[in-house]
This record gives C-alpha cells, sequence and structure tokens, in this order.
C-alpha cells in the first residue's frame, strides 16, 4: 500500500487506470500523467511483461516521458500512455483491442491513443471502431499513416547535433553507428545513416529483423547483443526499449554520443549524469525521438494535415537539440536536465497562458 500514490504524487502523475476483460483477454493499464497543454497522448505498447508491478511502471515512466515530448516539441498535448500485458506474436485479437477502445472511450477524450512497440497502425483501426480517441491511424482510416519514417527523421537531426558538438561536423560519413534494435524507427534510422555514407552496425533479438536488414541494406551484424555496448563506435544508438542505460552498461560504452530513439532510456537520472562525467554527449531521447509525434499533430493544425510542414517541423528537432545542449553548457548540467528544464519551462508558462479567461461564462480553456 502506498507504493503507486507515492510515485504518483513524488512525479505529479493525474490518473491510472487498470481495464480487465476476461473474455477478451484484456489486462491493460492506461496512465495519465499531465494535461496542463491538451489531452493526454501517446501509444499503446504490447508486451509480455512478468509482472504486473512491471506494466504499471512502465506505463507511468512513459506517459510522463510523453508530456515532456510534447512540451519540448511544441506540441499542445499532455502526457499518457497505454500498456497492454501480453505477447504480441500470440495475444492479439480484434476483440482485445476492441475492448481497450471501449475503455478508452470512457475516458471521453482525456487519452488519446496510438501505436507502439508491439502495436500496429491495424490495430489502432480496431481500436478506432470503439472510440474517436486514436492519434495515429492508417491514411485509409484518416490518419497520417506510418509515423516511424518521421521518428526517424528527427532522431537524426538530433545525432547531427549532438555530433556537431561532440566531434565538431555533423556528418556522417564514415561515422560508425552501432543500432540496438532495428524494428520500425530503427529500419528507418538504418537507411537514413546508410544513405549518408555511415558505417551502421546493427544487432536484434529477433533474427527476422535482422535477416530483413541484411538483404536491404548494407550493414553489419552484431550477433551478439550485450556486445552492443561495448563497441568502439561514435554514436549508440538505442531503438528497442527503455532503461539499456544503466549501471552495467554505461561503464561499458566506448562510444561519443549516445542518440537513438527508444523512450526512457535512461534507467534512472543518475544515468544521466554518469554519462555526463564519462565524457559522453546524450541526446535526450524524448527531444529527438518526437518526429512521429510533432508529425502526427499536423493534423490538428490550421488547414489540416500538410507534409511538407510537418517534416519542416520535424527537422526543427535539430535546433531544439542544440538548444537543450547549449542550456546544459551554460547551467553546466547534463542534457537530459537541461531537457526537463526546458519541458518544464514551457508547460509552466503556457499553464499561464491558459489562466487567462478567454469568455464570459468562466470558461478559461484555451480556444482553436
Ligand atoms: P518495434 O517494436 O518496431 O522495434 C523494436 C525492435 O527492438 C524490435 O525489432 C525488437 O526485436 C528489438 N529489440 C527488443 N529488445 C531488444 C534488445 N534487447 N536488443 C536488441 N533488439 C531488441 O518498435 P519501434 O516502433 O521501432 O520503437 C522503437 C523504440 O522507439 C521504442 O522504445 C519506442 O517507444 C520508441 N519510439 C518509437 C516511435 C515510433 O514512431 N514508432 C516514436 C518515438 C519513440
Amino acid at each position: 500500500m502506498g507504493l503507486w500514490f507515492d510515485y504518483m504524487e513524488n512525479y505529479n502523475y493525474e490518473n491510472l487506470v487498470m481495464c480487465q476483460d476476461k473474455s477478451a483477454g484484456l489486462k491493460a493499464v492506461i496512465a495519465i500523467h499531465d494535461t496542463t497543454l491538451g489531452p493526454a497522448s501517446g501509444g499503446c505498447r504490447m508486451w509480455p511483461y512478468r509482472t504486473e508491478s512491471e506494466a504499471i511502471e512502465d506505463a507511468l515512466r512513459l506517459a510522463r516521458g510523453m508530456t515532456y515530448k510534447h512540451a519540448a516539441a511544441g506540441v499542445n498535448l499532455g502526457g499518457g500512455k497505454a500498456v497492454i500485458i501480453g505477447d504480441p506474436k500470440r495475444d492479439k485479437s480484434e476483440a482485445l483491442f476492441r475492448t481497450l477502445g471501449r475503455f478508452i472511450h470512457r475516458l471521453g477524450g482525456l487519452y488519446l491513443t496510438g501505436e507502439d512497440v508491439g502495436t500496429t497502425l491495424e490495430d489502432m483501426a480496431y481500436i478506432r471502431m470503439e472510440t474517436p480517441y486514436v492519434d495515429t491511424l492508417p491514411k485509409s482510416w484518416g490518419g497520417a499513416g506510418p509515423i516511424a519514417p518521421a521518428t526517424a527523421l528527427g532522431v537524426l537531426n538530433g545525432m547531427q547535433a549532438a555530433l556537431k558538438e561532440a566531434l565538431g561536423t555533423d556528418s556522417l560519413q564514415g561515422r560508425k553507428v552501432a543500432v540496438q534494435g532495428i524494428g520500425a524507427v530503427g529500419f528507418e534510422i538504418v537507411k537514413l545513416l546508410c544513405d549518408r555514407g555511415a558505417d551502421v552496425l546493427v544487432g536484434d533479438i529477433d533474427p527476422e529483423k535482422v535477416r530483413l536488414a541484411q538483404n536491404h541494406l548494407p550493414v553489419r551484424v552484431v550477433p551478439d547483443a550485450a556486445a552492443m555496448y561495448e563497441l568502439d563506435v561514435d554514436v549508440f544508438c538505442p531503438c528497442a526499449l527503455g532503461g539499456i542505460l544503466n549501471d552495467a552498461t554505461v561503464p561499458k560504452l566506448r562510444c561519443k554520443v549516445v542518440a537513438g530513439s527508444a523512450n526512457n532510456q535512461l534507467k534512472e537520472d543518475k544515468h544521466g549524469l554518469l554519462l555526463h562525467e564519462r565524457g559522453i554527449l546524450y541526446a535526450p531521447d524524448y527531444i529527438i525521438n518526437a518526429g512521429g509525434a510533432i508529425y502526427d499533430y499536423d493534423r490538428s493544425l490550421p488547414g489540416g494535415m500538410n507534409p511538407d510542414r510537418a517534416i519542416e517541423n520535424v527537422k526543427r528537432i535539430r535546433k531544439t537539440t542544440e538548444q537543450i545542449i547549449e542550456i546544459a553548457k551554460r547551467e553546466s548540467i547534463p542534457t537530459y536536465l537541461a531537457a526537463d528544464r526546458f519541458a518544464e519551462r514551457r508547460i509552466a508558462s503556457i499553464a499561464k497562458v491558459r489562466a487567462l479567461r478567454v469568455s464570459r461564462n468562466g470558461d478559461s480553456e484555451a480556444g482553436p
């Protein structure tokens, strides 16, 4: 008793919702962190968590990351996340996702979902049958289509800002980059890196993904997943799961920059400090992996989806990363902390804007 409320209080969470339905085989958690900037938005992950606590913690941590991601990216959405406990290769069904859709609908628009690790746009279409509160959908369903390429483009821009700072040049020609996880985003990043002449090493626990990369791209494969951390490379690019920068791995790293798409790469904040002390430049995850969110959010801007505008906004991740590095230098703090301060300042300033009354009936909500 007290464990989750204490955790929620420490990090200012709003809601934690548990959803279960035996006939559909659904056990899911929806975490809502902060809705100052707008409804909580964040993808739906499906993963065979070993314990309920693991799933709840993941949902909470990922939801908080979404608050910061949206805030730093200038997106007017809050932070939320759903996780389904289950094996995406074995346990998916139409009923499972539609049942989750019913639960999301009950929240009345407080939480907007989307694809994430273990789920696809097709799964989102099932959720959409039960609720309009779905952000990422196939184009045929009125969505922006796959967002992984935009996420990858943002990561590339963030990586180049970090390289410029760490090595004095943003050129990727001949740079050694180790990509951990070559799923939806990792594969797209590898493509962009190869196009720019980088020397790319890849690793994935799924042999199918490795085969796909080997068959289509000029990459070298690192067969031993643990060896990934020890490679003598310019950039370590984590594109699998979170928590991979921890007590065991950070001391092994021999890269100059860490820049990847995975959410919550730091197991704990102290690992961001450890990277800083080791002289490894960490491009904060939620700053550089915001491309998909920025791209998808374009549908809500005046005039509706405009791919050119969306891509321009994604490329701004480079500028944002430069700003974060600048704050870190000016305030003599690690980059992860600089990113948190940058995001928190935007939330605080927009909260003030939203406190201004805009209508006579006392409704203080923002307008369009
Ligand atoms: P994905 O499921 O398509 O790919 C993840 C890949 O990582 C899989 O191929 C999996 O086999 C591999 N993997 C898992 N554990 C591994 C390990 N220990 N070592 C090596 N490989 C491992 O997911 P994705 O959509 O590509 O997302 C990747 C990461 O980026 C996630 O952390 C996700 O939250 C984050 N992210 C994704 C997006 C997006 O647009 N999809 C946006 C922002 C952040």
